[in-house]
């Protein structure tokens, strides 16, 4: 049973922001940022898959201006009747299959969620905008919330920037791909007020440990071999997460309708100079007896379609609207080591009975 929300059109009473995916990575550090820095109403609307969980929300989770609903964004009947209920003025988009290895294991799945769940909401926000008040849907905002891979590999000395062509390697890469191509047509074809943003590798606590930072350090502290995939030397763009979340509320207010935002920190590292900076780290607050941490790096076989390079110029963002990031990626990676320390319950939580750690997304022998 949903009540009846004031929202969009009632400019008296503060904005109700409506997250897709809130109880995710990115998607609970938005809502946790907006909970605590605004005075919002947070509306969020999650499928709890193995990925959301509301144990990332913290003390959000039961605050009075946050309101939790389950639901699968495929389902049209009911994104319809949560947009008539709420009446949000602004929608982040980050609901999404996100985990490349597993989007090669069962790419239908990434298909589904990414590309029909964004079709399905794309159709029902149509709807809905187009009975705001003139005002208020000019001041409407859906932010598609978007990804760096979608480029494909970087060649050495090129950056991807709001102009770069698409050209996505894996299923993960092709259904954002998708949702993108989707997201702009529906900007251009019925006004929908859309704004895309793409962004670079996020890090930072509250990350589900199948990912490379959280699934290095839980491997380190159970003194198992560190896989690294193929010669550890493909390079990613790192972003604090946090400094994501503020991007997304920054383009929010000040983004243009139809434009792309390329968001990153310039932050550009192999994924075996990261491995190493989380072991040193670890030495330091959790010594292995008798071997430093590094020594179990093991180079394991290459994933299938591997991108070698990402990076971000993220000058549009920076001089349009002024947001810059405010982390150091020594500080911040330093900072989300000892955050999953501190929080191994929340990591037994969220993997539960079914991940292990094993190698997903291998194809063929
Ligand atoms: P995540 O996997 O941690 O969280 C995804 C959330 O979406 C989960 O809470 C899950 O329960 C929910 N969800 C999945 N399928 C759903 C469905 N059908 N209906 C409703 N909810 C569903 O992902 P994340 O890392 O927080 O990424 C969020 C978004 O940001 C994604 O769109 C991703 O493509 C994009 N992005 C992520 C990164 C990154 O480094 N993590 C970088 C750039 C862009």
């Amino acid at each position: 049973m949903i009540p009846e929300h004031a929202g969009a059109g009632q400019p008296s009473v503060p904005p109700t922001w409506l997250v897709t995916g809130g109880a995710g990575f990115i998607g609970s550090a938005l809502v946790r940022q907006l909970i605590t820095e605004t005075s919002n109403h947070v509306v969020n609307v999650d499928a709890l898959t193995y990925a959301g969980h509301l144990e990332s929300l913290g003390d959000s989770r039961d605050h009075p201006r946050h309101t939790f609903v389950h639901l699968d964004i495929t389902d049209a009947a009911a994104l319809r009747a949560v947009l008539a209920a709420y009446r949000p003025s602004t929608i982040v988009h980050l609901a999404a299959e996100t985990h490349v290895d597993r989007s090669i294991d069962d790419p239908g799945a990434f298909v589904r969620t990414n590309v029909v769940g964004t079709f399905t909401l794309l159709e029902a926000v149509r709807d809905y905008w187009r009975t705001l008040p003139s005002a208020a849907a000019n001041a409407f905002r859906l932010l598609h919330v978007s990804t760096d891979e979608v480029f494909g590999s970087a060649d050495p000395n090129v950056v991807f920037d709001e102009g770069t062509p698409y050209n996505p390697s894996s299923p993960y890469a092709a259904s954002k791909a998708a949702s993108d191509h989707l997201a702009r047509a529906w900007h251009r074809t019925y006004g929908v007020p859309v704004i895309v943003t793409s962004c670079s590798n996020n890090y930072g606590p509250y990350q589900f440990p199948e990912k490379l930072i959280p699934l290095v350090i839980r491997k380190a502290i159970s003194h198992l071999p560190i896989p690294v995939y193929g010669d550890g030397l493909h390079e990613r763009d790192w972003l604090h997460v946090d400094d994501h979340a503020r991007a997304l509320r920054a383009v929010a207010a000040a983004g243009v309708p139809g434009r792309t935002y390329a968001v990153g920190a310039r932050g550009e590292r192999s994924n075996l100079a990261v491995v190493r900076q989380i072991c040193r780290e670890l030495d330091a607050l959790r010594p292995c007896r008798g071997a430093r941490h590094e020594s179990r790096i093991t180079l394991v076989d290459d994933r299938p379609g591997h991108d070698r390079r990402y990076a971000i110029d993220p000058t549009r963002i920076e001089q349009e609207i002024g947001w810059r990031p405010q982390y150091d990626f020594e500080v911040g990676l330093r900072e989300t080591v000892h955050w999953y320390l501190e929080h191994e319950a929340w990591v037994q939580t969220v993997i539960g009975d079914g991940y292990r750690g094993e190698r997903l997304g291998v194809t063929g022998p």
